[in-house]
């Protein structure tokens, strides 16, 4: 108990698994948090007495899933175990802490999604105010100028130093590190694109009361307690750091912190970290919380699934590192003219190779996930099926860089078979997909060893045996002949004694008390010879030794135990060796993991018909006939209605501001959602769906999308509508796309329209923006008469014997119309409520009073008729004749 203690001691946050024998037990305040959490019975220790010590277990050979339970539900777990044979311990058994599992540092492989990064994240905040406020600068936006040169960059300002930062998120299962610096409040925002299982902060930030609540409210994972140590250098010493470091020290503590916290998790082990890269806010396109969610990037809006997020549709992915690098690209869109056109020309040199490129991918898909094998290689965590896998996916590599390389030629012999002139086609592979780091020459050394080392068919665990291949090792091959020698002289003394003694049912067995021992039944007991040791009686016969059998014992079991240490010991060798090539191991991997995400975009590209867009400097926006990726992928083939799509921050344009009109369920948000993540896809490298696209680069995309329509997030408040409006008309520069849905929606029709106005005055007057903004309310389409950049399109309706079509087609000009009452008639309001819903319209309509007293004019109608009113009740398929007249009886008094 004091040994638990003391081990406890040191980790009071988190849940100590405490190894006792085939055990893992928890005790005191642990065990009643395990029972509960994880269905366990609770029993005591000491049963009894007065000061008895709660305590529960979980079998050790089943304990990961209890620990993957404990860390998905936020805790810590404490691995301590015994490190000394018990048999030969004196006195008590030593025992140490060899890993702390925890929600953002998780190395198991049935908990680890493998096309998702596990990432811890560490926030440090500037420390504190300086003594006198540095003078605000204020960051005003320019009043839109016309005359100014499109192609304008915005000047991007760091944020003042009070106000920032230091952030740092880790992957430890790959060792990818990354670290930034921004303002606290973009903190969230990024949080968010990271989605970190864990945070970790100072201490006294976890307290309530701290600049970080906020954050922590808003963002919710695991939030622990991390050492933020002072000297940077010490933690991030041997790593390949970026010399812009120095002038980013929030970023250094950051990264620093979040490395000494993975390192205290993993006491007996390396962390594969070799690089520290540092980005900042402005090298992608900044996303905050509400455009990744209302743009479905990675997740829907509603129910957060995967399918049907843009991802889903555009990750073909066949590896996990791929899959991974794609979701990256996606969430980190380029804002850099040049690196977007390189990963272009990767992607188009598969779309045009389609065959090289389906053997390229059937290829890839065979190779294990390098970055993650080499890094539990490094954390000493391999198995030797995780050796073996590696193995195999390095032997793949050569014939990969070879297809790869032989591209112009597979191509050529692939597709045109038999057409010499184009054999004379240069090959002009894309930088991006030399697989160089592939064709390091210590990988297929590795490779051989490893091949040379273990078995074809390796294993799932070092207690398995059976590891390391027959003639690798002296040792191993002279025990496994003795241990299988052994089972050979047994069988031999069991017919060699069958004959002796003439008792044909005699056997040779095994148990673990006597180890082999000579087994006779009763009825021959009088043939049994004298030099037979007779050790035990049981009811069917008698149980005996003899000097040879426990010379034979000692042998075989001697050379199994030497086997099982000979084994364990070469197999951590060979970890070692790998662990020492980690870094081009994975290197490697990531190589591969640029082919696969690329080679997912050309599959997609070609399997859904997209064109490669022209990604330029400029501020204007030019689609044809674009698509929709998510809903198109769900629609029967050809039935999504595409659209073309003009907007331009130049000065000279007419388009700066689309106002889309059209009634609900026409097609608006579609159509614009279609648009900014055309305009995403774009910018990670990737093909659009349209037939032609050009794209000026955006710095943000921002959306805002009506309280009605993500309720799923519980945002329904007209205060998060306008908050979220409020950011927008602060931080959109001229270079950013503006996606507003409905705004003014969640409040009543005249406020609404009110503030739709003003806001798409001001993104006008002010911002310059490019800006879609759809509106229900048909009364906006009058921006237009006093605003030249603004311009009107509607989605078309019409109206066929009385029913509204919706023909999903943007037209030029606004809505007339809004067929609110339509729409609800489709919906199936009922009748009676349609009519006067109509008739309250009319009134609105056709009196002046409207503008004058709208208020009263709804409040206080002129009493509606009595008459009527019953009259709108009729259902006349339900009338008899009989009826009918009644009915016209009680109209008439209604009327007197
Ligand atoms: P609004 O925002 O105008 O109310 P939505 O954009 O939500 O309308 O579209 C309503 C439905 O119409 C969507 O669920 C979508 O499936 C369908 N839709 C929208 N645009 C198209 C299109 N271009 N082609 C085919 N179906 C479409
Ligand atoms: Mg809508």
């Amino acid at each position: 108990m004091r040994q638990y203690l003391d081990i406890k001691d040191k980790h009071p946050d988190a849940v100590l698994f405490f190894r006792l024998g085939d055990f893992y037990e928890m005790f005191f305040e642990d065990a009643v948090l395990g029972a509960r959490l994880l269905d366990l019975t609770l029993t005591t220790r000491d049963k009894g007495k007065d000061d008895a010590v709660p305590m529960c277990g979980v079998p050790h050979h089943a304990a990961r899933g209890y620990i993957a339970k404990l860390t998905e539900l936020g805790h810590k777990v404490v691995l301590c175990e015994q490190v000394e044979d018990p048999k030969l311990a004196k006195g008590l058994v030593k025992r140490e802490v060899v890993r702390i599992v925890t929600p953002g540092i998780v190395l198991d492989d049935e908990v680890l999604e493998p096309k998702l990064p596990r990432y811890v994240v560490a926030l440090v905040p500037a420390s504190r105010a300086p003594a006198k406020p540095a003078k605000a600068r204020i960051t005003k936006k320019p009043a839109f100028a016309v005359g100014t040169r499109p192609g304008d960059r915005p000047v991007v300002e760091a944020p003042p130093a009070i106000d920032t930062c230091g952030l740092a998120y880790l992957d430890a299962t790959t060792g990818e590190l990354a670290a930034t610096e921004l303002a606290m409040s973009a903190v969230v925002d990024e949080l968010v694109r990271i989605a970190p299982r864990e945070v970790i902060c100072a201490p006294e930030l976890l307290a309530e009361s701290s600049r970080l609540a906020p954050i922590r409210a808003r963002y919710r994972c695991a939030w622990n307690a991390g050492v933020i140590p002072d000297d940077v250098g010490e933690e991030l010493a041997a790593l390949d750091v970026d010399p812009e470091l120095a002038e980013r020290p929030l970023a250094g503590r950051a990264a620093a912190a979040v490395v000494a916290y993975a390192r205290s998790t993993q006491p007996t082990g390396a962390l594969p970290i070799t690089r520290l890269a540092l980005y900042a806010p402005g090298d992608s396109v900044v996303l905050d919380e509400a455009a990744i969610a209302n743009l479905e990037l990675v997740e829907t809006l509603i129910g957060r699934k995967r399918q049907g997020s843009l991802l889903d549709v555009v990750d073909d992915t066949v590896t996990a590192p791929g899959g991974r690098l794609l979701r990256r690209w996606l969430l980190y869109p380029l804002v850099d003219v040049e690196r977007i056109r390189r990963r272009q020309d990767a992607v188009a040199w598969l779309v045009e190779r389609p065959a090289l490129t389906d053997a390229i991918r059937k290829t890839l898909g065979k190779i294990a996930d390098l970055e993650r094998l080499a890094g539990k290689c490094t954390l000493g965590v391999a198995t030797p099926r995780d050796l073996g896998r590696l193995r195999d996916a390095l032997l793949q590599l050569p014939e990969l860089i070879e297809l790869v390389r032989s591209g112009h030629d597979a191509f050529s012999r692939l597709n045109w078979s038999g057409d010499p002139m184009l054999l004379d086609r240069p090959a002009d592979l894309p930088a991006l997909l030399d697989l160089r780091a592939c064709a390091d020459p210590a990988l297929p050394k590795l490779a051989r060893r490893l091949s040379e080392a273990l078995v074809d068919e390796v294993p799932a665990l070092l207690k398995d045996g059976g590891v390391i291949r027959a003639g690798f090792d002296a040792t191993i091959d002279d025990c496994r002949r003795l241990a299988d020698g052994g089972k050979d002289e047994i069988l031999a003394i069991e017919e060699r004694e069958q004959k002796a003694t003439q008792i044909a049912s005699l056997k040779v067995r095994y148990n673990r008390v006597f180890g082999y021992y000579l087994e006779v039944t009763k009825s021959h007991l009088a043939k049994v010879p004298a030099h037979y040791v007779r050790k035990q009686t049981i009811a069917t016969g008698e149980r005996y030794v003899t000097p040879e059998l426990a010379e034979l014992e000692r042998k075989v079991l001697g050379a199994e135990d030497t086997l099982a240490a000979r084994e364990a010991e070469l197999f951590r060798i060979e970890v070692q060796r790998v662990a020492q090539l980690a870094r081009q191991v994975s290197a490697a991997g990531a190589a591969l993991a640029v082919l696969d995400a690329c080679g997912s975009l050309a599959q997609v590209a070609a399997q859904r018909g997209y064109c490669r867009p022209t990604v330029d400097d400029g501020l204007a926006l030019d689609l044809v006939d674009g698509r929709h990726p998510v809903i198109e992928a769900l629609l029967p083939e050809g039935t999504f209605v595409p659209n073309d799509c003009r907007l331009d921050a130049g000065p000279e344009s007419t388009e700066q501001l689309v106002l889309i009109t059209g009634p609900n369920m026409a097609g608006k948000s579609t159509y614009m959602r279609q648009v900014a993540q055309i305009v995403l896809l774009a910018q990670i490298g990737s093909f659009v769906p349209a037939k032609a696209a050009t794209i000026g680069l955006c710095d943000r995309v921002f959306t805002r999308v009506g309280a009605a329509d993500n309720l799923s997030r519980g945002d329904s408040t007209f205060m998060v509508e306008m908050r979220e409006t409020a950011t927008i008309l602060a931080k959109a520069t001229r270079r950013s796309l503006v996606v507003l849905d409905e705004v003014g929606r969640g409040t009543s029709t005249f406020d609404g329209v009110s503030i739709a106005w003003a806001v798409g005055e001001y993104l006008h007057d002010v911002l310059g923006a490019r800006t879609l903004f759809a509106t229900h309310y048909h009364e906006l389409v009058a921006l237009a008469d006093t605003r030249r950049r603004v311009k009107n399109v509607s989605v078309a309706v019409r109206e066929h014997k009385g029913e509204i079509v919706f023909l999903r087609r943007v037209v030029p000009g606004g809505a007339s119309k809004s067929y609110g009452i339509d729409v609800a008639r489709l919906a199936g309001l009922p009748a009676s409520v349609i009519a006067r819903s109509r008739e309250i319209m009319s009134r609105l309509e056709g009196g002046s009073q409207l503008a004058a007293s709208p208020q009263l004019s709804l409040l206080a109608p002129a009493p509606p008729s009595p008459a009527l009113a019953r009259l709108a009740t009729v259902d006349l398929d339900r009338t008899t004749p009989l009826q009918a007249l009644q009915i016209l009886d009680e109209l008439k008094a209604l009327l007197s």
